[in-house]
């Protein structure tokens, strides 16, 4: 199907969006513009000296930040997706890593418990979750299980009242700091077509979880990414989510949601690039003049904001779209324009990213080559962005095969 012409696009009306008042959305504005003022100094100081941050998780539930998208009933802000992507631009200006705090716990932690999971399960989850009494974080990726989920080699059974879970998951965001993980696994010993992956609510206590945060990284230094193993680790056996063998669809219609961050995130590291060089051209002066005034600093400027302007169109087409499809659930044309928009949103941004760091860092000349500045921090941070909750060459093969036809899927 085409869904070129049927997402939603920039000038649709507000009618997509949720049911927060307009002072609600300000109130929100106003808290996360407080949040970031607040993280920044100490941002900084834990950025260069390479450790976590633990403000980042403090102040959101200080400025109680950390249900931004869930609904009131269960504690949260009830957020629009517009209003939810605005805030995480505005986050992300203060680092791919905290923004990618928000999105390990909201966008592919609570999204899906909200989305699948059974009114038990909304009500221990969500409320301790947007008080800030429970991080979560998204269990899909294994060292042999990337792209393709489905290669992975976690495994569950049942035993009495129990479930009981093993395996490996590499790479999370939040992974050793979770109260609980979105873990998806397989039926043990199961081959051949009846072998479905399913997703559970994993609590992350007891010695039979072991996390490990992972420092081989550049950049991000002060959010966590981590590997965890689950050896006969048992849960309860109400925490399945959705149903037996709906894991994998579970984990698509959540990277729908993880990639509307990534991509919002990476319209803030632009913006905050943008602003960054437009003071430093016109504070640094060479040749008798500020920098700003060279043409060819000029040419670099132009471009940021080029790619500022195409990546929030792009974005704030995603983000609309996302509502009409978490409005209309079950609506598998919906969720398509949404997976579709949301993208190529992903792709666009990420790349344009790259390309604003990269110039950013060239205006600030020799101090773009260091740690102590905006530029080069962003530049280390966001080249993740191209890789993580779908790679650029998953994303391109999405779009495309989706103009094309679901004939021409380049995998199942
Ligand atoms: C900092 C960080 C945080 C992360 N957070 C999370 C998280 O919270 N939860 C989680 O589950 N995962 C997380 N990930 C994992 C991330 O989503 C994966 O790294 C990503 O999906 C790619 O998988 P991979 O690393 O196994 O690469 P691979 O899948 O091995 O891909 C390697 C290369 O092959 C290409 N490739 C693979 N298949 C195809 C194909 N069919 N056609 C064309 N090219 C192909 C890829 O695009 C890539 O270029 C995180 C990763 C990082 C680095």
């Amino acid at each position: 199907m085409n869904h070129v012409d049927t997402v939603a696009s920039p000038s649709a009306s507000d009618a997509a969006l949720g049911s927060v008042t307009q002072a609600e959305r300000d109130q929100l504005v106003a808290d996360v513009e407080a949040y970031c003022q607040e993280i920044r100094p100490i941002e900084e100081i834990c950025y260069l000296e390479h450790e976590p941050n633990p403000a980042i998780g403090d102040l959101a539930k200080k400025h109680n930040l950390l249900g931004m998208a869930m609904p009131k009933e269960y504690g949260g802000r009830a957020m629009d997706s517009l209003t939810y992507a605005r805030a995480l631009v505005r986050i992300n200006r203060e680092g791919t890593g905290v923004r990618t705090f928000f999105s390990g716990h909201t966008s592919i932690g609570q999204y899906p418990i909200l989305k699948y999971g059974t009114e038990e399960q909304k009500q221990r989850y969500l409320p301790a979750s947007c008080r800030g009494d429970c991080t979560l974080a998204f269990g899909l990726t294994e060292p042999d299980a990337g792209s393709n989920p489905l290669e992975g080699t976690s495994t569950y059974r049942r035993e009495g009242d129990k479930f009981i879970l093993n395996g490996v998951k590499y790479l999370i965001s939040n992974g050793s700091i979770a109260d609980a993980v979105i873990v998806f696994a397989f039926p043990e010993g199961v081959t051949g077509k009846d072998r479905r992956m399913s997703a559970f609510i994993v609590d992350t206590a007891g010695d039979t979880f072991e996390a490990e945060a992972l420092h081989a990284k550049p950049g991000m230094y002060t959010t966590d990414t981590a590997m965890f193993e689950m050896t006969d680790h048992p849960i309860s056996g109400d925490n399945m989510l959705g149903e037996e063998g709906g894991g994998f669809r579970i984990a698509m219609h959540t990277l729908v949601s993880g990639r509307l961050s990534v991509a919002s995130g990476c319209l803030g590291t632009i913006e905050d690039c943008l602003e960054e060089s437009l003071r430093y051209a016109r504070e640094r002066v060479q040749h008798g003049k500020p920098i700003g005034k060279h043409q060819l600093v000029q040419a670099h400027i132009a471009r940021i904001e080029m790619m500022r302007s195409t990546s929030d169109a792009l974005v704030e087409r995603a983000a609309l779209a996302k509502e009409k499809s978490d409005l209309a659930p079950g609506d598998k044309e919906e969720l398509a324009r949404a997976d579709f928009a949301i993208a190529e949103a992903k792709y666009w941004a990420s790349n344009a990213a790259w390309e604003a760091v990269d110039r950013a860092v060239q205006i600030f000349g020799g101090r773009g080559w260091s740690e102590l500045y905006r530029p080069f921090r962003h530049l280390q941070d966001v080249r993740v962005c191209r890789i993580y909750e779908g790679t650029d060459e998953i994303m391109q093969l999405k779009i495309a095969s989706s103009l094309l036809g679901k004939d021409f899927a380049a995998f199942g």
